[in-house]
């Protein structure tokens, strides 16, 4: 008897940490559960996604669809935030993204829309698909983004006027510095879409989060007993990539350097697909990096000295011409033998699994978090925007496997001293070690989650159970009919 495999579609916003975990999710339904898997991409500039995806070590294993660009220079300001855009391309896609779904074959049972994606429900209903959330994110952000459209407005007031914590029931609150941008003034557009995309995810089947169960056990319970009681929401992380990801072939020149390093000896500095530093700071990082006298991989790109995250939607297009002037005189012959500067974009996740990085200063996005902790590499925090100051706090204050510094990044410049302190906190200190210790106990927690029989593992089997069913019910009404 010949079976239908089930089709499920999956939807990825513009922005490659955005696209990486939609396409570990395709991955691990094709690989997993034997699925038939479509991936859209809201591509913005082409260049980066294309090449992205051109090196994927395994494409055969789903079908991607990159929806056509979308012109919104009409409708934003050209300085309106990247999350902005983001909803705006979004929300632009949607008539390409219909069209594209009506073409399938054999129709998709399920739509996957990360964060940005849920207007795309309305499709899904059209088309009868069941629709979930996917967020690429963990469980306090979402109890943060769910929870906030729901409180009163005095309260609301109360975190954004007079910057008191946002208390979520049964949660950490999150205090007013490590808030979403999206929470701090009521007359930005970005306020209501934000509400708006809170009130739409609660409409969803499920909300899938790349979490485990024991990574936030106490949010995840509240989250079960409070806000979303009647939402079933499934931890399915770490969805991560791993190793084997990019073109070695690239890059092999780094990875001989690696070899050559003693174990747990080097510090790798990335600001993700998007961070950017202000001139200064850069100065300070190299200069910090030099004082430490520990060896390093830095990925550079130009400075920017009023957009934090200026390389958003350009990494990896090839546009840097790869001299990176900006750093200070001699710091490349000087430090020839301690480290290495990568321009723009570095194969990551083989950085951060070879045995020799002892250390990862991050701007923490949830896929660069989760890419250290699966590795067993204790954190320097230096968040940017987007939910990293929440992340950064998690880290270091909650999961205890990080450092910060004293003040903010994106309050005050952070001094070379300080960055050389925390370097050696790191990969010299007695501290360094109890860190370590407490990231590979978390590295051993994530690997239980994700094995056959983990809570990942059956979360996620539960989610593909729920598709299978509803392509069931929907031949038997063919059949019926
Ligand atoms: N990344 C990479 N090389 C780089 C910079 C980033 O491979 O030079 C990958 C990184 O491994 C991660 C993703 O890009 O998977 C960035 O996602 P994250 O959530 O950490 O941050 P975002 O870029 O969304 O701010």
């Amino acid at each position: 008897m010949q079976t239908t495999k089930t089709h499920v579609a999956l939807l990825a916003s513009p922005g490659m940490g955005h696209l990486i975990p939609v396409l570990e999710l395709g991955k691990r339904f094709a690989t997993q559960n034997d699925f038939q898997v479509t991936i859209f991409v809201v591509a913005t500039d082409t260049s980066t996604v294309q090449s992205q995806l051109r090196n994927l070590p395994n494409p055969h294993l789903f079908n991607i669809v990159s929806l056509p660009p979308v012109d919104i220079s009409a409708l934003l300001d050209a300085d309106a935030s990247i999350v902005i855009k983001i909803i705006f391309m979004m929300r632009e896609s949607l008539p390409a993204l219909r069209s594209s779904i009506s073409t399938l074959k054999p129709r998709p049972t399920a739509l996957f829309a990360d964060l940005f994606g849920t207007e795309a429900f309305q499709i899904a209903d059209e088309f009868e698909m069941l629709k979930y959330v996917y967020i690429a994110s963990n469980a306090w952000f979402l109890a943060a983004t769910i929870y906030f459209p729901t409180i009163d407005k005095r309260l609301q007031e109360e975190h954004y006027g007079r910057k008191q914590p946002l208390m979520i029931p049964g949660c950490r609150s999150v205090r007013f510095q490590d808030t979403l941008d999206a929470f701090t003034d009521p007359k930005d557009q970005l306020f209501d879409e934000y509400l708006r995309i809170g009130l739409e995810m609660v409409t969803a089947d499920g909300i899938l989060v790349n979490t485990w169960e024991d990574l936030e056990p106490t949010t995840l319970a509240s989250l079960r007993d409070g806000i979303s009681k009647l939402l079933p929401i499934y931890p399915i992380g770490p969805m991560v990539r791993t190793m084997g990801s990019s073109h070695m072939s690239e890059n092999s020149s780094l990875l001989e350097w690696l070899d050559m390093q003693p174990t747990e000896s080097v510090i790798y500095v990335s600001f993700g697909s998007g961070g950017t530093l202000s001139a200064n700071q850069m100065i300070e990082v190299a200069w910090g990096l030099e004082l430490s006298q520990q060896r390093f991989i830095w990925v550079v790109r130009p400075p920017m000295d009023n957009d934090v995250s200026g390389s958003f939607f350009k990494v990896g297009d090839g546009s840097s011409d790869g001299t990176p002037d900006y750093l200070p005189d001699g710091f490349l012959t000087r430090n020839a033998k301690m480290g290495l500067v990568v321009p723009d974009w570095a194969p990551q996740a083989e950085i951060l699994g070879h045995a020799s990085v002892g250390g990862f200063l991050s701007h923490c996005g949830w896929n660069s978090t989760l890419e250290s902790i699966v590795n067993g590499v204790p954190l320097i925090v230096w968040p940017l925007y987007a939910e990293q100051k929440m992340n950064a706090t998690m880290l270091a204050e909650e999961l205890g496997v990080a450092v910060r510094p004293n003040e903010m990044p994106t309050e005050n410049l952070v001094k070379r001293e300080e960055i050389e302190m925390m370097v050696r906190r790191i990969l010299v200190d007695k501290e360094g070690q109890a860190l370590r210790s407490r990231v590979k106990e978390l590295k051993h927690s994530a690997k239980k989650a994700s094995t056959k029989g983990g809570s990942s593992y059956n979360a996620l089997s539960q989610v593909a159970k729920q598709c299978e069913m509803s392509l069931q019910g929907l031949m038997a009404k063919v059949m019926g009919a």
